[in-house]
């Protein structure tokens, strides 16, 4: 269950892509939200926002199973240290995953959401 009020945008800052498997990406960082080293928050992505499909879904389809207006949540560790200014985050892809199949695709100046609740 994801409470709203906890939703912020963050803003994709960097992404590099170590393999076809594994990737990074550094994201701004909400002013005030605070976490521990070693938490995980829940990101979310809703598909319709991400570019690569504002350029490549020209035909209007959705071949993917998930709705692309359909906000997707995961568990995403924290890599980075508290004390930084940025987030940053290490991404399996798992193919047809809901989520990385989207996330994989990610690219600067994309929005994630960011359920600013940590665990
Ligand atoms: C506390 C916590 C912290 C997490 N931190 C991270 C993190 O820092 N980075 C990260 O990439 N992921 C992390 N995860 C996993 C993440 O939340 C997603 O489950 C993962 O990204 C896959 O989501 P998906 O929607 O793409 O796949 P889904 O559509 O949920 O799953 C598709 C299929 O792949 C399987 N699957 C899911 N994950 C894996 C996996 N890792 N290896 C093999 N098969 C899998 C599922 O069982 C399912 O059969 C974390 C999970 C938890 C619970």
């Amino acid at each position: 269950m994801t409470d709203a009020s906890n939703i912020q945008t963050i803003k994709v800052l960097s992404k590099t892509t170590w393999t076809d498997s594994l990737f990074s990406f550094t994201t701004t960082r909400p002013q005030g939200f605070k976490f521990t080293a070693g938490q995980f928050v829940r990101l979310g992505v809703n598909p319709s926002q991400l570019r690569h499909h504002q350029s490549s879904n020209t035909d209007g389809t959705d071949d993917d199973k998930h709705s692309l207006d359909e906000e997707i949540f995961r568990a995403y560790s924290i890599v980075s240290s508290p004390y930084e200014d940025e987030l940053e985050f290490f991404s399996v892809v798992i193919p047809d995953g809901a989520f990385t199949s989207q996330l994989q695709f990610l690219q600067v100046e994309d929005e994630v959401l960011l359920n600013s609740q940590p665990f």
